[in-house]
């Protein structure tokens, strides 16, 4: 035993020492000595003062002894907590709750995930909370959505300028949350207030998306008998020491599998986490596993208020509701002993967060499984290739199957239509091609439903003068068009929000008049109210959802069988189960392909075909799928269409192998973003050049960013591969100065893993 020391700072009897990480202050960890009394544990949500205020911070680690005594060497305090000595150490005020936020083993986590994804452990720790629970809210925020009143009622009270040019924005964008429409148009809730006082809008308190389970009576279900290859793939997954990629046609009965592996884990004593993309997160998927598990059922969901978010999170932490359902980032719920974590549709990219830490949700649950010692099962029909090469060439994970759909449905017929074929000599690519048309028509007549999908929104993606063909961009981005919306007559860009009212002449040549090229989902609605003029038609998109009518709500009506077709962008493609849906019409499937710089686009494009697909024929009628293409030969569109994932993933790693591309390699990008073009440049080269003295680190020289132009800002790019992703994270800890991550100037964003490459 040593001599306990201590430091002549902080003397104290009975004390420890604590690691804590500050939310507000990132790229450090701080030391506070933890007085006896109050019983500091690892995981805590504590206050401690900093600098001249007290802030909330939560303990990372506890060591009996001072880090800082005199004669420790440094060596020995890295051991200890890493990172730099503070100088003096002052103590813990108050321990918030005695039950702590993180466990250990959440803490062992977002450590590998600092490390991993080169980001500092206290943004690791920012993404593992929800904003509500950071700020200890547990009032919901009043919200209010405000309208237009159209048309404005006769002898209102005059408007100023100002307040004119306010009300026509808000027309314009058709309403929306208060506090989104101050930020937007930079102005105060008063303001707008004051708008609804005088009778031009409406400004009424939002009725927060219920908790999808709160006061609705959800019959309780039973366990439903397995088909043989369902009990087998439950046998598999209970009896697997490694993940299980659980791969089943569409409407195989994945979710039954999940949910009797669920009910295994609660009678073990232990808790389940259940990912679904965000967008299938809707009330009919919740309630699904409400009716198995009933009042264990917490959900983590965006669209929750801020008060319920906190709550749900809480009675997670205390052991109150033991089965989370939630998108990417409810891989982190505080569930206490933790025995199963599913991510169903695990090869969905909208489980790669798009902001820093860029972090894989499904990489993620499988590490967290890997820590806690608790199952994990990744589903798809389509499942990213990674997971496919894990499950089959490396055995890292154990597989199984489920290859037919359950009740004896048939996968639906798909038929390929070349659309050249389908134009008359000289005309323009028609929308319909005449096989769809009569499919639709066959559908009306039966009284059955169709889904139209089409991933664009907007009336035309490309406006462009008549006279010199040149098309309209967007001022701040490049070299990204503006879409033309033919609702408001306006010109957006749909990576920057910008909007404008389209020019009286071309900016290039003078000349008066635009044509709208290409088709958006706007454009196939007016197209198809032409040639099919009895369908009723809901269009759902991100223009069309999210500001009078939810998602849920567009989805009952359809459920409903108050329209006949359901047209839409990728929202459409996820999970959704419709009975009497027997079409689905894919009008360009391979929109996607083109795109030269991402060699994920072929998965893409067949993983989108595959899911689409996956929606018709789902009850008892038979379905039919009509895929319009220009590109019939595609392997990924053949493959799609031939519900052949096998031969698909066989050709594309092949191809992937000879490229030594991801799967095969780790893939990074570090992408520089400012507003001085040579500034960004410069930046970029000094790292590509920093990042050549790593041995086994394969840098291309660094280009512009296919996207060049964000938001006013510049972007230059360096794709960096290795074999390993540790190798490459370590290297650009190592090679990026720290101004370049928070500093004025170029920022450097490293994005290990990257699934777009943008
Ligand atoms: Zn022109
Ligand atoms: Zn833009």
């Amino acid at each position: 035993m040593t001599k306990r020391q201590t430091c002549y700072n902080c003397a104290m009897d009975g004390t420890m020492y604590a690691q804590v990480a500050i939310e507000q202050v990132p790229g450090q960890l701080f030391t506070y000595a933890a007085p006896g009394g109050l019983g500091v544990r690892v995981g805590q949500c504590v206050t401690v003062p900093w600098r001249r205020v007290y802030r909330r911070g939560y303990v990372v680690a506890l060591a009996a002894e001072c880090p800082y005594a005199p004669r420790r060497r440094e060596a020995e305090q890295e051991e200890l907590f890493g990172g730099a000595p503070a100088k003096g150490v002052k103590a813990i005020e108050a321990v918030e709750d005695p039950l702590p936020y993180f466990s250990e083993k959440t803490i062992a986590l977002l450590r590998w995930m600092a490390a991993y994804y080169d980001v500092g452990f206290t943004l690791a720790l920012r993404s593992a909370l929800p904003a509500p629970v950071r700020e200890g809210r547990s009032q919901a925020r009043e919200r209010f959505v405000v309208a237009p009143i159209l048309p404005p009622p006769p002898r209102l009270p005059p408007l100023s300028k100002r307040q004119k040019a306010l009300y026509e924005d808000i027309v314009r964008v058709d309403g929306g949350l208060l506090a989104r429409l101050c930020e937007e148009f930079k102005t105060t809730p008063a303001t707008i207030r004051r708008l609804a006082a005088m009778g031009y809008v409406s400004c009424e308190r939002l009725e927060a998306p219920r908790n999808p389970l709160a006061g609705r009576r959800i019959l309780p279900s039973r366990p439903l008998p397995l088909t043989p290859s369902q009990a087998r793939a439950l046998e598999a997954i209970l009896a697997a020491d490694r993940p299980t990629l659980l791969f089943g046609v569409t409407g195989s009965g994945k979710t039954e599998v999940y949910m009797q592996a669920i009910a295994k884990t609660l009678e073990e004593g232990r808790g389940a986490v259940v990912l679904v993309p965000e967008i299938s997160l809707t009330p009919q998927t919740v309630s699904r596993f409400a009716a198995r598990f009933g009042g264990q059922v917490a959900v983590l969901h965006s669209a929750l208020s801020d008060g319920e978010r906190h709550d749900e999170w809480h009675r997670i932490r205390r052991g109150q509701a033991r089965v989370v359902v939630g998108p990417r980032s409810a891989v982190f719920a505080p569930v206490p002993s933790l025995g199963l974590i599913i991510v169903d549709e695990e090869h969905d990219t909208g489980y790669k967060q798009d902001e820093s830490p860029r972090y894989s949700a499904r990489d993620v649950a499988v590490m967290r499984a890997h820590l806690e010692g608790a199952r994990c099962v990744l589903g798809s029909a389509t499942p990213s290739l990674e997971s496919w090469r894990n499950a089959t060439e490396l055995g890292k994970y154990a597989l199984a199957r489920l290859p037919e759909r359950v009740g004896g449905a048939a996968l639906p017929a798909v038929s390929l239509i070349d659309l050249r074929q389908a134009a008359a000599p000289g005309q323009p690519l028609p929308l319909f091609s005449p096989p769809l048309i009569d499919a639709l028509r066959l559908r009306l007549e039966r009284g059955e439903q169709a889904i139209l999908f089409l991933n664009r929104r907007g009336y035309a993606p490309t406006y462009q003068c008549a006279a010199c063909g040149e098309p309209l961009r967007c001022p701040r981005c490049a070299p990204a068009r503006l879409t033309y919306h033919a609702k408001d007559d306006t010109l957006r860009c749909h990576l920057c929000g910008h909007w404008e009212r389209p020019p009286t002449r071309c900016p290039a040549c003078g000349a008066p008049l635009f044509k709208p090229l290409g088709a958006g989902t706007q454009r196939v609605e007016q197209a198809l109210a032409k040639i099919l003029p009895q369908a009723r038609v809901i269009r759902m998109d991100a223009d069309s959802t999210g500001r009078r009518h939810s998602h849920d709500e567009l989805l009952a009506a359809f459920r409903a069988k108050e329209a006949d077709v359901l047209l839409g962008t990728q929202m459409i493609a996820k999970g959704l189960d419709f009975p009497n849906v027997t079409l689905v019409g894919i009008l360009s499937a391979d929109r996607s392909l083109n795109i030269a710089y991402d060699f994920r686009a072929a998965e893409r494009t067949f993983q989108l075909i595959a899911q689409v697909s996956g929606r018709a024929g789902r009850g008892v009628l038979p379905g039919e799928v009509v895929v319009q293409t220009l590109q019939p030969e595609h392997p990924a569109v053949a493959a799609a269409c031939a519900c052949d994932y096998e031969r698909f993933a066989a050709d594309e790693l092949a191809l992937r192998r000879a490229q030594n591309l991801p799967p095969y390699a780790r893939l990074a990008t570090l992408t520089f973003t400012g507003e001085d073009p040579a500034a960004v440049e410069r930046a970029a080269r000094e790292a590509a050049h920093a990042l050549g003295r790593f041995p086994g680190l394969e840098v291309a020289p660094p280009l512009p960013a296919p996207l060049e132009r964000k938001e006013d800002r510049w972007r230059w790019q360096l794709l960096i591969k290795a074999a390993t992703a540790q190798r490459i994270a370590r290297a650009c800890h190592a090679a990026i100065p720290q101004e370049r991550r928070l500093g004025p100037g170029p920022r450097a964003l490293l994005d290990v893993d990257a699934v777009f490459l943008a």
